[in-house]
Order: C-alpha cells, then sequence, then structure tokens
C-alpha cells in the first residue's frame, strides 16, 4: 500500500507544564481535505505549527511525502511541498499583493546568479514564468481585480485570500490553513469553502483548523476531533456531528 502523504505518529508538544499536544497520530491522503477542530485552546495551532515546522516536537515523529521531516526546518519542508497560512494575517505591507505572492515564488525557481550571457537569459525566462504564475494564481484566488494595490490597503478577507495565494506560490502537495475563515462574513466564507474544493481540485491536500462548523462539514471528507491536547475523534462529518464525545467536549468546555 502506498505511504500516505502525512502521517503523524505519537506527536506531543509541551510548553513548560503545558501538554499543548499529546500522543497524537493520525494520516491524510494527497487529495484529501481534512478539517481539524476542537475547543479553544485544544491544541490545533500547536499541530500546525509542529508540522509546517515553526515548533519542533517535544515526542513523536511526523512523515511527509516518504520521508521524516521532524527535525528539518519551516524552509527546509516548504520546497518539499508543505505549505500554510497563519491564524493571525500576516502580509508585508509595503509590498503590494502581486509582488508578496511574487517572493514566495522564489523558493520553486532559482537562478544562479553568476554572470553568463546564456544564464541572463535563462534567467529572465524564468522571471517570466513566475509573473505568469502569479498572475494566474491571484485569478485563482479572486484576487486579480487589486493585484496592485498595496497589501495593507485591502480588506481582511482580501488579506486572508493573499496568505492562502502566497502559500500556492510554493507549490504545496499539502495546505495548512489556521482559521482561513476568521472575521469573514457568510458570503466570503461560501467562496472560500468553493476555494479550499478548488485547491484539491488541483492537486494539493488541505488540512483545514476551523470553527465555522458550516464550512467543515461542506468541505472536508474527515475530520479530526482535538480536546486538551488529545485526538478524542476522527470521522466523517455526519460521524462527528453525532458522537456523544464530541458534542460533550465541546458544551462541556469553554464555549
Ligand atoms: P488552539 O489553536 O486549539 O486554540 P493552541 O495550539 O494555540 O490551541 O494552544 C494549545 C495550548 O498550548 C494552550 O493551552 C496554549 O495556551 C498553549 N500554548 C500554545 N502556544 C504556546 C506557546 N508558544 N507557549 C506556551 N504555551 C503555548
Ligand atoms: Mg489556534
Amino acid at each position: 500500500m502506498a505511504e500516505p502523504l502525512l502521517a503523524l505518529s505519537g506527536l506531543g508538544k509541551h510548553f513548560g507544564g503545558v501538554q499543548a499536544v499529546k500522543d497524537l497520530s493520525f494520516s491524510m491522503g494527497s487529495g484529501e481535505i481534512v478539517g481539524l477542530i476542537g475547543p479553544n485552546g485544544s491544541g490545533k495551532s500547536t499541530s500546525v505549527n509542529l508540522i509546517s515546522g515553526t515548533l519542533p516536537p517535544s515526542n513523536g515523529d511526523i512523515r511527509f511525502a516518504g520521508t521524516s521531516v521532524s527535525r528539518l526546518t519551516v524552509s527546509e519542508r516548504v520546497p518539499l511541498g508543505l505549505a500554510r497560512t497563519f491564524q493571525t494575517t500576516s502580509v508585508f505591507p509595503e509590498f503590494s499583493v502581486r509582488e508578496q505572492v511574487l517572493t514566495a515564488c522564489h523558493v520553486r525557481y532559482r537562478s544562479s546568479a553568476s554572470g553568463s550571457v546564456f544564464r541572463l537569459a535563462s534567467a529572465r525566462r524564468e522571471e517570466h514564468a513566475q509573473h505568469a504564475k502569479v498572475e494566474e494564481i491571484l485569478a485563482f484566488v479572486g484576487l486579480a481585480a487589486v493585484a496592485g494595490e498595496a497589501a495593507s490597503a485591502i480588506s481582511s478577507a482580501q488579506q486572508r485570500l493573499l496568505m492562502i495565494a502566497t502559500a500556492l506560490a510554493t507549490e504545496p502537495r499539502l495546505l495548512l490553513l489556521d482559521e482561513p475563515a476568521a472575521g469573514m462574513v457568510a458570503k466570503e466564507r461560501k467562496d472560500l469553502a468553493a476555494l479550499i474544493q478548488r485547491i484539491r481540485g488541483r492537486g494539493t491536500a488541505v488540512l483545514v483548523i476551523e470553527h465555522h462548523m458550516g464550512l467543515i462539514m461542506e468541505v472536508c471528507s474527515r475530520i479530526v476531533v482535538l480536546n486538551f491536547g488529545q485526538k478524542i475523534a476522527e470521522g466523517t462529518p455526519a460521524d462527528i456531528q453525532r458522537n456523544p464525545v464530541v458534542i460533550d467536549a465541546y458544551l462541556g468546555g469553554a464555549h
């Protein structure tokens, strides 16, 4: 049997005395959209930080595309096809929308700077290809109309799409989305759900953290539920919705 795209086994992270993630195991295949849900403080963002490499794990292993990535840095994981967005929007305020996405393309295309005429010609061709790719991605996420605007001048929903566009520019095999719908109104969430499905359509698996259950139930084929850092359930949206342990975790928690 083929190895899954992502496999977490016994993953753990503690911050001093706080066990943020404990003995977490699950896997996902390429072409899947998986939801990661749970009450506030249940370890969702920490899990994404461990998978993306923003934080080193305290225990366990993360395998991605056939190799262990647990000890790799973020910048070593991105070229393997791992990209993420953050729970809080992070954009370069002075960059235009187009420039911000362009910066991320360099992960994939790297011209040697040394000076032969032939190298310069190929570098120019590459630059051309990168610009075309940026325009394609901006159109794909629905930001073509604001491509020339400063990243700080667009709406917060558009900044969330910009984070997704920037991640897509690295050509990920797995995209990790940490609360991509935060601050979005219903219509924007609906468009986001369609976008997530189109991202899967281009061959990128998606792991999405979200507390808007409507969005999660609509786009995910499988859902993993965390509570106090541990997996308490895993299954289809229908399974999860009627799972008494899950209902308890939400009703009994801080919500
Ligand atoms: P979620 O995203 O599910 O709301 P988090 O993963 O952000 O939860 O947090 C899980 C737990 O770990 C919380 O108790 C949080 O306070 C703690 N935590 C998260 N990040 C850190 C950190 N950098 N330092 C200390 N504690 C942290
Ligand atoms: Mg979080």
